[in-house]
């Protein structure tokens, strides 16, 4: 007798995946099926082994963690969420120049940050890994993965102007800190 198989949605993309037992890892901050993950390491494995591929791997990792919230009730999680859906927004929202979008992920790595939360959104409209992994050039793994990301971005327009407000926010206590910093070096 065959066993009839079903697929269920990943709880963060909601992305429908056959199950399958044997797969186990994933992130400790993003909540995803095992299925889901494992897709998306297979991405990820395309980009750490071709520098085309690995071109836009800024906007893989920001689109999946946006699309995967996690427990917000947890800081790390808070923390991720804000990060990527901040790195989409200057990426598709703001068209920012690369050295600022490394600037902002430096900086948000360096200071520890009270994050907002992030609600996860009730049916979006996306696309997911599933997709992204049927690429099968470099360039058509870049030309998804673009469109991946500001999918995703789309999928948020309601936060958009509370995510780019995050942000300043986060800016301006970021200059606030270096300065305290700053005298308090000067008055030694
Ligand atoms: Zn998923």
């Amino acid at each position: 007798m065959k066993i009839k198989k079903y697929k269920k949605p990943c709880p963060g993309c909601g992305e429908l995946f056959l199950e399958d037992a044997t797969l186990r890892a994933y992130d400790e901050y993003i909540e995803s099926m095992p299925e889901c993950w494992h897709t998306y390491s297979e991405i990820l494995g395309r980009e750490y082994g071709s520098a085309e591929c690995f071109n836009v791997h800024r906007i893989t990792l920001d689109a999946y963690a946006a699309q995967h919230l996690g427990k917000q009730r947890e800081r790390k999680a808070r923390q991720s969420a804000n990060l990527h859906l901040i790195g989409l927004y200057l990426v598709f929202g703001k068209k920012a120049l690369h050295a600022e979008v490394l600037q902002f992920f430096k900086q948000a790595t360096d200071l520890k940050y009270d994050w907002p939360l992030r609600t996860r959104l009730e049916w979006p409209t996306w696309m997911t890994v599933e997709e992204v992994v049927k690429a099968t050039t470099p360039e058509e793994h870049q030309e998804l993965v673009t469109k991946w990301g500001q999918s995703v971005w789309n999928a948020y327009s309601e936060f958009h102007d509370e995510i780019a407000q995050t942000y300043q926010e986060f800016l301006k206590d970021y200059q606030n800190k270096i300065r305290k910093v700053d005298l308090r070096e000067k008055n030694k």
